[in-house]
């Protein structure tokens, strides 16, 4: 059941209005947060870790996306691009990170609508209520958020919109949701990220045994291209390890599944297995990790000679696998550290609000391929007034986030702020911050929003010293 933390605080006046909203983090989904809240006349105010837009997007600059361009462009966006005379990708095309990052996400953040609101190199590193801890209830949803930096500056905003994402806080190895025993000594020989196979990762795969740990789409990704790479240089041996036993898809086949390029990896992979192109090893609880062989460099072949395996996979039951790199491809959770002196309600699962869990929950029946049902602002909020958590970091472990969700849920919470602001006209359809039409496929829903100007005196940054 949805916990309506919004109605709870329907009647409160909120934070200083002249405050701007705080967006956390620039990738698409906060650049989209952006974007609506300009739109909306709010003032937006984006802090960045990184030194661009789509900092961590580059760590999978050479994935392929499974989507097209005109799923993965927010429409409102879309719409303050083309006012600047941009170059519109072909609708159908699929892009690669480096292009949604090129193509999309800096010329957006670089654009004069957005570019005076947002600040780089800013990691925020806590998030309070100014005067106030956890504890004291009275006031909360009247006073300023104040967010501190890591350089020890301090900035004051009316409402904040988490959109960090989940990169830097992997699943680890272990098959129990621990890091594997000898994890941390092994790390050289362990890849988190999605290494590039075809390219500048090539040297340390190609002809070499490759174990891919994982049952999702980045696993999928990743044994995909090394299936290429093993046609290219013969002797490039693929494993992948699932803790999945029985005989059913590891990957789910890809039904009715709106993204084709999604349901081909999941009638790809089985071909591959049963042609020997990869082994599987089901039912494979990863417990320790060793690493073995000499210890010069894996990545460099010209000190080691190959068939020379440099780790080792033990599982519960005592199966070994030995290769020459391990991709750690075991997903992704939800960090909210930054958040810890406001009021959460995390599902103890999924670590995502409470109302969201229930619609993505992976133990339930399969989300639809589309994405999961309509929701809005009551199913993203947390007992903190004006505290939301959205994009890829919304979804916690749960897997399957499209970029079309992030834009929907910052659709809804965007309006649902500024319908509590000053200035923004709201189309009575979305008056509930709940989106009620389909996902985006193709156009836009919200034509019905009236743009304000922003105002450039509503910026509250205050200096610690
Ligand atoms: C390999 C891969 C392929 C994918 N393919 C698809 C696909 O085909 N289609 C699709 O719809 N989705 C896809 N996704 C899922 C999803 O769309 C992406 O993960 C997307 O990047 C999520 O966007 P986001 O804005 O929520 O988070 P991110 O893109 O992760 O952006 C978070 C931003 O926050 C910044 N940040 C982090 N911490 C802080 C901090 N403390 N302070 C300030 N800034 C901070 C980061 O530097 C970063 O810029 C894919 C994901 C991966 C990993």
């Amino acid at each position: 059941m949805t916990i309506d933390y919004v109605k709870h605080h329907a009647d409160r006046s909120s934070a200083d209005r002249r405050l701007p909203v705080a967006v956390i983090g620039a990738g698409p989904v906060g650049l989209a947060a952006a974007a609506r809240l300009v739109e909306l006349g709010a003032v937006p105010l984006v802090l960045e870790a990184g030194t661009t837009a789509g900092t961590t997007i580059r760590n999978w600059q050479h994935v392929r996306l499974f989507s097209a361009w005109h799923r993965n462009v927010d429409p409102v966006a879309a719409r303050l691009l083309d006012a600047g005379g941009w170059r519109t990708p072909a609708p159908g095309d699929r892009p690669t990170g480096a292009e949604l990052i090129e193509d999309y996400l800096l010329p957006l953040a670089r654009s004069p609508q957005l570019a005076p609101w947002i600040r780089y190199g800013c990691q925020v590193i806590g998030i309070g209520r100014l005067g106030l801890d956890r504890t004291r209830g009275a006031g909360r949803a009247t006073t300023p958020f104040v967010l501190r930096l890591a350089d020890g500056t301090e900035h004051l905003a009316r409402a904040v919109i988490d959109t960090t994402g989940t990169w830097d806080t992997p699943n680890r190895l272990g098959g129990d949701g621990l890091p594997a025993i000898g994890e941390p000594a092994a790390a050289d020989r362990l890849d988190f990220s999605l290494p590039d196979v075809l390219g500048t990762d090539r040297d340390a795969h190609a002809g070499r045994h490759t174990v891919v740990v994982g049952a999702g789409h980045s696993a999928a990704n990743t044994l995909l291209a090394l299936v290429e790479l093993a046609r290219r240089h013969p002797g490039t041996r693929v494993t992948w390890a699932v803790r999945r036993a029985g005989t059913d898809p590891v990957l789910p086949r890809g039904v009715g599944d709106v993204l084709p390029a999604r349901a081909a990896a999941g009638t790809d992979l089985p071909r591959f297995i049963a042609a020997g192109l990869i082994t599987l090893a089901r039912g494979f609880v990863t417990h320790r990790v060793e690493t073995v062989g000499d210890r010069r460099p894996a990545h460099d072949p010209r000190v080691r000679p190959a068939h020379d395996p440099q780790v080792r996979l033990v599982a519960r039951d005592g199966r070994t696998i030995d290769a020459d790199r391990v991709v750690v491809a075991t997903g992704f959770r939800a960090e909210h550290r930054i958040a810890a002196e406001l009021r959460l309600d995390l599902d103890p699962v999924l670590g995502t609000s409470r109302g969201l869990a229930t619609l993505i929950d992976p133990e339930r029946p399969r989300l639809p391929w589309s994405g999961p049902p309509p929701h809005g602002v009551a199913e993203l909020s947390h007992p903190e007034p004006d505290y939301f958590v959205a994009g890829v970091k919304s979804y916690g472990r749960a897997s399957a986030f499209l970029l079309a969700t992030g834009y929907r849920q910052v659709e809804a919470i965007t309006l649902h702020l500024a319908r509590h602001g000053r200035g923004g006209t709201v189309h009575r359809r979305w008056s509930t911050g709940r989106w009620t039409g389909p996902l985006p496929i193709t156009g836009h829903p919200a034509d019905s929003i009236t743009g304000h100007r922003a105002d450039s005196r509503a910026s509250g940054s205050v200096s610690r010293r």
